[in-house]
């Protein structure tokens, strides 16, 4: 026997039901960024392993456990499936030198992006993430707009419930000074520590601070905070992007252990957290990452940016009982029946005259009788069936049959069919720049077609 082959563990399909509520997603994410000048670049889901060694730090999560690395079999180099996209972006962003010497670019991508963890509700090892980029910014007005951004596109997808945490990292100088006071006082409770601490102690003892192990947060909780170190200009940075935010109407806690996995982040950084995901409650973080360009081999460049976890989001959407307001299904407006050679044909043409016109229709294709026609286009939720046989084919004309509410069949020649169509289901001529409304805005639940 054939042994069945399934989906990679934590990769998923996404099956129409669903894709259909990503496609409408993504078109209130577009209209979203569009509003903000953001433009969209789509970079290469395989880059260079080393990119993310470099940009992400080689002792973090991400790189250390859960990268798809691997060695191109034909010709020996190292790469990796991108675990998140700002490296690639900003590595694009160099090659292509898209921000001229003191220039700006805002920036978005979206897609798949894989790591290696343990699969469960709201983590896979393929997921998707909304990334937006900010280049050539340096003040803290954009980390406001960054930030303002996304209470926006809560409310546009009608989202409750998601709270802001905000924290500054400083400057690099500062994350030193500070790093080595947590490594003093790391070390002096070294028989605190747990295994994963200890790990950490000398490599990232930042990330020390955002143990999730219970035992361990009194000690964390006591460790000296990165704000004490703050200097001047980052202090002033922090708190005029707390002032904007305020001006803005925007709720958030200061929350001094939140530090990010991803070691390119200085100064402000962020998470959106809901309650309602459980462990997996971050929908969506980012920060500023001044020295990353550089890092990366370009000139000197300060930016800012977030990324959205997809699936997570829709989770919420779909909960949230908000996404019936503004899903439309697409289900076709016409179906054509038909039987017999000539009858094809004109089923055909009739098809793509409604096309012409912006109708959604679907021919019936396979065969079959015309109680099994009729069946599929019941079935279809179509609002009016085109029924064409060989008597309608030889007069040039076709059948309408309402599907919806009951009405009578009856024949309008070929020429009308548009104009016969869009009365039937709008009670409109067509219009110059005609585009019928799609789905069942029209009252079709109620009975009425
Ligand atoms: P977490 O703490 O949940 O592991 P992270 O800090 O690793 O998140 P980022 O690298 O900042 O996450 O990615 C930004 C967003 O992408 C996250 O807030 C989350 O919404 C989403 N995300 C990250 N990893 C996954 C995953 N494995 N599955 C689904 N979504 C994810
Ligand atoms: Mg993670």
């Amino acid at each position: 026997m054939i042994q069945t082959l399934q989906a990679v563990r934590g990769m998923n399909d996404i099956l129409p039901d669903e894709a259909e509520i990503w496609e409408n997603f993504e078109e209130v994410i577009r209209d979203w960024l569009k509003g903000y000048g953001y433009r969209p670049i789509r970079m290469p889901i395989v880059e260079p392993e080393p990119l993310f060694r470099r940009a992400i730090g080689e002792v973090t999560d991400i790189v250390e456990k859960e990268m798809y690395a691997f060695e191109d079999a034909l010709n020996g180099e190292r790469l990796a499936l991108r675990p998140e996209g700002t490296a690639g972006c900003v590595r694009a962003v160099i090659e292509h030198n898209l921000v001229a010497s003191g220039g700006q670019q805002r920036l978005y991508y979206q897609g798949p992006m894989f790591r290696h963890e343990r699969p469960q509700r709201g983590r896979y090892r393929q997921f998707h993430q909304i990334g937006v980029e900010a280049l050539g910014f340096a003040g803290p007005d954009i980390d406001a707009e960054l930030i303002i951004m996304c209470a926006r596109l809560w409310g546009q997808l009608g989202l409750t419930g998601i709270s802001l945490e905000l924290n500054s990292l400083g400057s690099a100088k500062e994350r030193a000074d500070h790093r080595a006071a947590l490594i003093a006082y790391f070390e002096s409770n070294r028989d605190r520590l747990d295994e994963d601490a200890q790990r950490r102690l000398h490599a990232n003892p930042l990330r020390i601070l955002d143990s999730k192990n219970p035992s361990m947060q009194e000690i964390v909780e006591a460790a000296p905070k990165l704000t004490s170190y703050l200097g001047e200009e980052s202090r002033a940075h922090f708190e005029a992007v707390q002032t904007l935010l305020s001006e803005a109407g925007i709720a958030f806690r200061v929350n001094h252990r939140l530090v990010r996995g991803l070691d390119y982040y200085n100064r402000t950084v962020f998470e959106w957290v809901s309650e309602r995901l459980g462990a997996q409650g971050t929908v969506c973080a980012g920060g500023r990452y001044d020295g990353l360009v550089e890092q990366l081999g370009g000139k000197p460049m300060p930016a800012a940016g977030f990324a959205m976890g997809v699936e997570r989001l829709l989770a919420l959407w779909q909960e949230s009982g908000e996404l019936e307001y503004v899903f439309e299904r697409p289900i076709p407006e016409v179906y054509v029946v038909h039987q017999g050679d000539n009858a094809q044909c004109m089923a055909f043409r009739a098809a793509e005259a409604l096309r012409d016109v912006g109708f959604d229709v679907l021919l019936h294709c396979g065969g079959g009788s015309f109680k099994s026609q009729m069946k599929r286009a019941d079935a279809s939720g179509a609002l009016l069936a085109l029924v064409i046989g060989e008597d309608e084919a030889a007069a040039d004309e076709v059948g309408i049959k309402p599907l919806r509410d009951g009405g009578e069949q009856y024949r309008v020649s070929f020429p009308a069919l548009p104009e016969a169509v869009a009365g039937a289901i709008y009670g409109t001529e067509i219009q110059q720049d005609y585009k019928p409304r799609k789905g069942n805005g029209q009252g079709v639940e109620d009975g009425s077609v």
